[in-house]
C-alpha cells in the first residue's frame, strides 16, 4: 500500500515526505483507514511498529478542517519521554498544517503549560496526572473533544494509573472516537476497552513475538559477579550501543556509576531523574554520546531506540511480556541485534516461562576466562536481592558451630534450594571446571 492511496489532506501528506516515509508500516495499513472512517480501533503494537504515526496522521487529517484554538484531541501515555515523543511526531508530520500541540506531564513548572492551553492548542499530549489536575483546577477544557488516544494501556495499568484514567474519562464528551493502544491485552486492558471503545475494530501486528532478528543467550550466573560478568561480556563483545534492564531504580543508578568508573560512557534512567537530566541521557544515548544506557523498565518504557545493538537483563523481567518488550528494542528494522539475560539459581522458573512463550530454549553460555567461582564480598549484599523472610522452623536443629553461621553469611544470604540440588534444573552458574570445559566463547 502506498500512503497517497489513503489520500490525506496535502498538508499532511507533505508532513509524511518531510518525515522521510515511503511507506507505511504494517499497523498504518491496517489502523489508518477505520481511524480515517472514525472508527474506535483496539490496537495491539509494539513502540516500534509505526503505530505513533498511524494515529497521528488520520488526527491531523481530521483536525485540518474545522475549529481552531480548542482542544479536539487528547494523546495520553504513561511517560513523559513517550509523550515528548509523540508530541514530536505530531509536529514533524503536522508541520505545514499548523495545528497547536503541546504536552503536559508533571514534574515541570504547571505556568507555562496554562499559558499555552489560554493561547489555544488543538492537540495536547499527557500524562494522567498532570492532566488530571489541570482538569480538576479548570484549566484545561475537554468539552470540544473530538478523538482520545489511550498509548501504551498496559504500561499505564503497570504504573497504577487507571483510577486517575477512569476519573479523567469522567470528564470527557461521550460523543467521541477512541483509540487505545496496548503491547499486551491483559484482562484489565480487556475490560478498559469494553469499557470504553464503541463496536471497535481490532488491528494487531507483530504480535507479542519477539523480532526474529534478535539472538537470546542467557548468563548463568551468581548475583554478586554480575557486574564483573558484565564488563567482561562488554570487554569482549562488538557492542555499538546498548541498553541494558535492571530491576530498581537504585540499581540503575548504581550499575550506571560502576560503568562509568570501568571507563564506559555510560547513563542511567531512572525515575528519581530530573526532567532535563532524564532528556539529556536520552539524547546522549539517542546520538551516541552514551554507548551504554542502564533503565529499569518504567523508565525505558516507550523509548524509541532504533540503533540498539545489544538488549542486556541485568536482571531478569518478571512476567514473559516484559522480556519480549525490553529485547523489542534491539533487532528492528531487519538489523540484528542480541538479547542476554543473566540469571541466578532464583530465575529458573521465570526461564522456563520465557522459553514457553517464545517457543524455544535459550542459549546457555558460560563466559570463557571468567571465575565463577569468586565468593561475594559482605559489602556485596546492599546490591544483592532483598533477603528472602525468615521461615519459621520446624524441627529444632542441633546447634550450629559460630563458623558455619559466618560463613552462610557471607554467601549474601543465599542458600541452596531444590534447583541447585537438581542437577536437570537452571545452574546458579558454572564450576570452575565447566568454565575451563566450555568451548564457546559469547561473541
Ligand atoms: P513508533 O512505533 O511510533 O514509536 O515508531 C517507530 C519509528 O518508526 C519512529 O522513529 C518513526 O519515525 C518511524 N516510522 C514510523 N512510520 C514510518 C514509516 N512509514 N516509514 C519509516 N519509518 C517510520
Amino acid at each position: 500500500m502506498q500512503f497517497k492511496e489513503f489520500n490525506f489532506h496535502p498538508r499532511v501528506a507533505a508532513g509524511i515526505s518531510a518525515a522521510g516515509y515511503v511507506a507505511p508500516t504494517p499497523i498504518q495499513d491496517q489502523a489508518i483507514p477505520p481511524v480515517m472512517a472514525g472508527r474506535d480501533v483496539m490496537g495491539l503494537a509494539q513502540t516500534g511498529t509505526g503505530k505513533t504515526a498511524a494515529f497521528t496522521l488520520p488526527i491531523l487529517h481530521r483536525l485540518e478542517q474545522g475549529e481552531r484554538s480548542v482542544v479536539r484531541a487528547l494523546i495520553i501515555a504513561p511517560t513523559r519521554e513517550l509523550a515528548e515523543q509523540i508530541n514530536n511526531a505530531v509536529t514533524v508530520l503536522g508541520k505545514q498544517t499548523r495545528l497547536r500541540s503541546i504536552t503536559v506531564y508533571g514534574g515541570v513548572n504547571v505556568n507555562p503549560q496554562i499559558a499555552k492551553l489560554k493561547r489555544g492548542v488543538e492537540i495536547v499530549v499527557a500524562c494522567p496526572g498532570r492532566l488530571l489536575d489541570h482538569i480538576n483546577q479548570g484549566t484545561i477544557d475537554l468539552s470540544r473533544l473530538e478523538i482520545l488516544v489511550l498509548d501504551e494501556a498496559d504500561q499505564m495499568f503497570d504504573m497504577g494509573f487507571f483510577p486517575d484514567i477512569k476519573r479523567i474519562l469522567g470528564k470527557l464528551p461521550q460523543q467521541r472516537q477512541t483509540l487505545l493502544f496496548s503491547a499486551t491485552m491483559p484482562e484489565e486492558i480487556r475490560g478498559l476497552a469494553r469499557e470504553i471503545l464503541s463496536d471497535p475494530v481490532t488491528i494487531q501486528v507483530g504480535n507479542t513475538a519477539p523480532p526474529v532478528t534478535v539472538t537470546h543467550a542467557i548468563y548463568p550466573v551468581e548475583q554478586h559477579l554480575k557486574t564483573p560478568l558484565l564488563l567482561e561480556l562488554l570487554n569482549h563483545t562488538d557492542t555499538e550501543s546498548v541498553l541494558i534492564f535492571t530491576r530498581t531504580k537504585h540499581r540503575a543508578k548504581r550499575l550506571g556509576e560502576q560503568l562509568e568508573k570501568a571507563g564506559y560512557q555510560a547513563a542511567s534512567l531512572q525515575g528519581n531523574l530530573s526532567q532535563n537530566r532524564r532528556q539529556a541521557a536520552l539524547d546522549g544515548f539517542r546520538d551516541g554520546t552514551f554507548q551504554i544506557l542502564v533503565a529499569t523498565d518504567i523508565a525505558a518504557r516507550g523509548i524509541d531506540v532504533s540503533q540498539v545493538s545489544h538488549v542486556i537483563n541485568y536482571d531478569i523481567t518478571d512476567t514473559p511480556e516484559a522480556y519480549v518488550h525490553r529485547i523489542g528494542r534491539t533487532g528492528r528494522a531487519a538489523k540484528s541485534g542480541d538479547a542476554f539475560t543473566m540469571v541466578t539459581s532464583e530465575d529458573g522458573a521465570m526461564v522456563r516461562t520465557i522459553e514457553k512463550k517464545l517457543g524455544t530454549q535459550l542459549e546457555r553460555r558460560i563466559v570463557e576466562g571468567f571465575d565463577y567461582t569468586v565468593p561475594a564480598p559482605k559489602k556485596d549484599q546492599e546490591f544483592a536481592r532483598p533477603p528472602r523472610q525468615p521461615q519459621p522452623r520446624k524441627i529444632k536443629p542441633e546447634a550450629k558451630p559460630a563458623s558455619q553461621v559466618n560463613s552462610s553469611n557471607k554467601s549474601g544470604g543465599h542458600k541452596p534450594d531444590s534447583r541447585e540440588r537438581n542437577p536437570s534444573a537452571l545452574p546458579a552458574g558454572p564450576s570452575k571446571r565447566q568454565v575451563r570445559r566450555a568451548s564457546s566463547g559469547h561473541r
